[in-house]
């Protein structure tokens, strides 16, 4: 079927970052947009949403606020509406629990008519200035031809399990279905080993640790040296910030790749009451010195996995300080092996339009686009590599969509702040001559 609508903007994805975009376009009448998944509905990382946790950044990071606090989109006003205001008030905490955000964000879908899902988008092509977009609904399999000036790129990130980790072995999992597969893993797991030192892996360990019988034994191997806390601290996240953003994206290629390679703790890690959370638990395991039946190695590299043996899993690692080998054995392996960006297939018949850098990836412009013209096709969460880690933080979400609305209305509708921090990142205005980027 053909549509003979043209938008100016079709989003592909509807995570928290369209969804963002989505809501802060809707005010504006000149901007016709529809915005694309092939999920059934929105539902925030099911596999994960394990009971009492909550959001790594404050309330302030919902689809709207940080760009236009009186939009009617804002959690706050999700929670007037829903009668919760006054019980927010009274819990006094920034980070809200995971279920409510997931919740918030449906109650902000079904007042956008413009989100469509079961909508698969298979391919895009540019004839005659603009982008035909080809979407499969995924349950009638009816094929729509869709017409676009403008796309955004919303795709998100899919589950990275390293390359030498065995296929189609159901023992192991990737911590982004641990919930489909938890009562399995509570049931039938008599060892349990996790693999990872960020904020999933901890997580699930902690959820295994609390509903665990006395007989499985857990083990958690990370390779950095230690489990290493985020950091929360004032001037460290001052860091996400525009200044930032302005700063980082100003280095050279190199420069940036030395500054990503610096910043682990800042944004992986796991956070900082979860390791507390922990240790308090298995000290009151260990009450009268009982053994609390568990493992926890950091500094381990996993470097194989051998699962001839059905009975059991073996894993090959080495202590990287010591430089010892050592075998563990388990009957399940969840990996906290963190996400990773795939380009997607339906970009096939528009490379040509795509700039690259050297090494392949998207060259992005400041603006966010990764076109020739500089205004055609938008990316979001698939820049670190140009924007920093900044790219992955819902709390930067609004003002990355905000530069990109203004950007393609060429006015600017949403007021962005380009200096917030007390700190200085870039210390050319102090220098006595003008340099060249460093
Ligand atoms: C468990 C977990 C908790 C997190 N918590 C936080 C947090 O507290 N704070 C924070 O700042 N960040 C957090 N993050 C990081 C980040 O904010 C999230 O990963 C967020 O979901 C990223 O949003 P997104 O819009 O890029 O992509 P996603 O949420 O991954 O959504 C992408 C969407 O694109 C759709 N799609 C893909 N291909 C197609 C196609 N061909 N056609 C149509 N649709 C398609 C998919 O169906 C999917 O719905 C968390 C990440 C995880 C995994």
């Amino acid at each position: 079927m053909n549509n003979e609508t043209i938008y100016n903007v079709i989003g592909i994805g509807i995570g928290p970052f369209n969804l963002g975009l989505a809501a802060l376009s809707n005010p504006i009448p000149e901007l016709k947009t529809l915005f694309l998944d092939q999920k059934d509905g929105f539902d925030w990382h099911p596999g994960l949403m394990i009971d009492h946790v909550t959001l790594q950044t404050p309330f302030l990071c919902d689809c709207v606020s940080m760009a236009d606090p009186t939009n009617p989109l804002s959690l706050l006003n999700y929670l007037k509406v829903t009668g919760r205001l006054y019980k927010f008030f009274i819990r006094e905490n920034f980070f809200i629990p995971r279920k409510e955000y997931n919740r918030y964000c449906q109650w902000v879908i079904e007042q956008l008519p413009q989100c469509r899902f079961s909508t698969q988008v298979t391919d895009i092509e540019y004839v005659d200035g603009l982008y035909l977009v080809t979407t499969i609904h995924t349950k009638t399999k009816e094929k729509t031809v869709l017409k676009t000036e403008r796309l955004v790129l919303g795709t998100g990130t899919q589950p990275h399990i390293p390359s030498f980790i065995p296929k189609d072995d159901s023992r192991i999992i990737h911590t982004s279905s641990y919930l489909y597969r938890k009562e399995e893993l509570l049931s039938k797991g008599r060892k349990i080993a996790i693999i990872g030192s960020g904020q999933s892996a901890a997580e699930v360990f902690y959820d295994l640790l609390q509903n665990r019988d006395e007989n499985t034994e857990l083990g958690w191997y990370s390779r950095p040296d230690r489990f290493f806390p985020m950091e929360y601290s004032k001037l460290t996240l001052e860091l996400t910030s525009p200044d930032y953003v302005e700063y980082f994206y100003n280095r050279n290629k190199e420069a940036r790749k030395t500054i990503l390679s610096k910043q682990q703790s800042q944004f992986k890690g796991i956070n900082y009451d979860l390791i507390n959370d922990i240790y308090d638990f298995i000290y009151d395991l260990n009450i009268d010195n009982a053994d609390p039946m568990l493992k926890i190695i950091p500094n381990s590299q996993l470097n194989r996995v051998d699962n001839s043996n059905l009975e059991t899993i073996n894993l090959e690692f080495t202590q990287l300080e010591q430089e010892v080998p050592y075998e563990q054995e388990a009957d399940y392996l969840i990996l906290g092996t963190g996400y990773c960006y795939h380009e997607p297939a339906f970009l096939k018949n528009i490379q040509s339009r795509i700039k690259r850098d050297v090494d392949g990836l998207f060259d992005v412009n400041r603006n966010y686009s990764i076109d020739h013209n500089n205004r055609e096709i938008y990316i979001l969460h698939a820049e670190v590599h140009t924007h920093s880690y900044i790219s992955t933080d819902l709390g930067m979400a609004a003002y990355r969509n905000s530069y990109i609305i203004n950007d393609i209305l060429g006015r600017e509708h949403y007021k962005i702040e380009r200096k917030i921090a007390f700190q200085d990142f870039d210390v050319e205005k102090y220098a006595d001559l003008p340099t060249a980027n460093i």
